[in-house]
């Protein structure tokens, strides 16, 4: 064969958007950034999770397979491209969601990581504007950033979940605004009168109860850590502490003047 007839293959397309089993069985494609504070490639660090609380130290994106360093190199990538070239990131993921592969999907931002300034959720915001034929869903503990921007303005096609364990919880009407919260089991989360999520994670957006139960990973040192409370839970004590510690030192300071 001469030279000029050698057919070179095309090499694979580089999706942003990924599936593992679980998503692909309901339809679902996932955009992942690192999870809570990270180590940059230049030696800095980033929150990518400033309203994170206890749900940091219970994150099941923080150990496991999500640690491995290809898939740690793979989402620091995905930081790096919508953090510091937004608009290379929101052109390349508007041609992405044109593909046909989208068409009627449901598109999940962030198993791991989160909406971490408002530039970014501005981004999305008109990414999925102008994906009319793709569908969008999210958890979120950025509720001020979401009330402020999000809530009165959303896309057609997105729908949220305010996720509990953050320390913007207070924000959140829990009798009427859907919310999650992260259960040791589904027996307790039943209990507590929650939508069971487990066969699809679409119910986080698409249950008629606004109120979402997720029972833990079964990853046995965050259950350990976890023990018999919900992430809305740990997070009220650990409010509360704070509140007694300020109300403490304010009293401290009442006094002295
Ligand atoms: S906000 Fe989500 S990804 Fe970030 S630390 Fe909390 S649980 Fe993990």
């Amino acid at each position: 064969m001469s030279e000029s007839t050698v057919k070179t293959r095309p090499s694979p397309r580089k999706w942003l958007l990924t599936q593992n089993s679980d998503l692909r069985r309901i339809g679902v494609f996932n955009w992942t950034l690192p999870a809570f504070v990270i180590e940059m490639p230049d030696g800095s660090h980033f929150n990518v999770c400033p309203q994170a609380g206890v749900c940091a130290q219970l994150c099941y994106a923080r150990v496991g397979t999500y640690r491995f360093k290809n898939v740690r190199a793979a989402h620091v990538r995905n930081l790096l491209l919508c953090r510091d070239t937004p608009e290379e990131f929101e052109k390349r993921m508007t041609d992405e969601l044109s593909h046909k592969r989208y068409v009627g999907k449901w598109i999940r931002l962030h198993d791991s990581g989160e909406f971490f300034s408002d530039e970014y959720v501005l981004t999305w915001m008109r990414i999925m504007r102008n994906s009319p034929g793709v569908r969008f869903y999210c958890y979120t503990k950025e509720i001020s950033r979401f009330k402020r921007l999000v809530a009165n303005d959303a896309p057609e096609n997105f729908l949220w979940c305010y996720s509990l364990g953050g320390k913007e919880d207070h924000l959140i009407d829990l009798a009427t605004e859907r919310h999650a919260d992260v259960f040791p089991d589904v027996e307790m989360l039943i209990a507590a009168d929650y939508t069971d999520q487990t066969t699809s994670d679409l119910l986080a957006v698409l249950s008629d109860s606004p109120l979402v139960g997720i029972p833990a990973n079964r990853i046995p040192h965050l259950l350990k850590k976890q023990g018999q409370e919900t992430f809305g839970s740990l997070q009220r004590a650990r409010d509360e502490k704070l509140r007694a510690k300020n109300s403490g030192t304010n009293q401290d300071f009442a006094l002295v003047h």
